[in-house]
């Protein structure tokens, strides 16, 4: 492995694990924890069995970011001498989850409850859907000048009854936007110029909040692979079948425009493996290892 492969590596490793802010005490707890006198503890640990602590709760567990968490417990202190402990809420369980890379079991909806999407709902430009999902169509919004996702959707929404759209945003500080649910289709493609079949109503669309020179953020990157791998295990999406705006519409589309896709596949193996192999210390079985194929598209310019 040389020193790139190795940079690479590393930096997987320590994208992998959190994708949202890890569920603090105040999301945790929140009654609890208002005080900062309060002192949290938060560890994160492989095991089921293991119970959640660090100290002083805004700390996520930076060392081991290869570790994944079951279980959480948020113990906090609200005197010196006095600890309390209590199992982490329904919505931390969700965000963790979701961070791990097995939440396909929560609904959309429960996503949303528990904070780990944002709701930016479309005004019209969907319908519903007359086939099965099979495909994750990435895009990049590729605005004049930089925006965020909500000014995004305001712009899709000011467009008529009949607008683009897509399910997903996600915006530069990594947050994820639900403009709908995914069983419902949006415009994303143009299925009179697409490829292989993909259409609105067989894919989801994800735009990645990008302008101009702008790079993808790390936070975004991050975001996107815990997403994907959400979306993919929830509709059985086979890894080849997330594909860029650019390969399934050549003729007219660029976008997501200078994306690393070997990046976003390597983040999503180590994300899906350390997902696999939670379930597997759970269930007490083997480990199988993830497989996935990235892709390096062509770095066109335009949007
Ligand atoms: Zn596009």
């Amino acid at each position: 492995m040389n020193n790139k492969l190795c940079n690479v590596f590393a930096f997987i490793l320590l994208t992998a694990s959190t994708c949202q802010p890890t569920p603090s005490a105040s999301s945790a707890n929140a009654g609890e924890i208002t005080d900062r006198s309060t002192r949290v503890s938060t560890k994160v640990s492989t095991k089921a069995s293991t119970k959640v602590c660090t100290k002083a709760g805004t700390e996520a567990s930076t060392k081991s970011s290869t570790k994944v968490c079951t279980k959480a417990s948020t113990e906090a202190s609200t005197k010196a001498s006095t600890k309390v402990c209590t199992k982490a809420s329904p919505t931390a369980k969700v965000t963790i989850a979701f961070n791990g890379g097995f939440a396909e079991t929560y609904t959309p909806a429960q996503l949303i409850t528990a904070g780990v999407f944002k709701s930016a709902p479309l005004v019209g430009g969907t319908r519903k859907r007359t086939e099965a999902v099979k495909y994750i169509v990435l895009h990049s919004t590729e605005t004049e000048s930089p925006a965020d996702a909500q000014r995004v959707v305001r712009s899709w929404n000011n467009r008529g009854k009949s607008h683009p759209g897509a399910q997903y945003l996600v915006d530069r500080d990594g947050s994820v936007y639900q403009t709908v649910s995914p069983e419902i289709t949006t415009m994303h493609v143009n299925a009179f110029k697409t490829r292989f079949g993909v259409n609105n109503s067989n894919s989801i669309g994800i735009e990645i909040v990008r302008s101009g020179k702008q790079t993808y953020t790390p936070k975004q990157l991050k975001s996107i692979t815990c997403l994907c791998l959400y979306l993919q295990k929830r509709f059985d999406i086979a890894d080849e079948k997330v594909v860029g705006h650019y390969y399934v519409q050549p003729s007219d589309r660029t976008d997501p425009v200078g994306f690393n896709w070997q990046m976003f596949a390597a983040s999503k193996t180590t994300l899906n493996y350390l997902a696999t192999k939670e379930r597997s210390d759970k269930n007490g079985t083997s480990i199988a290892s993830a497989v996935d194929t990235g892709r390096q598209p062509p770095n066109k310019k335009g949007g």
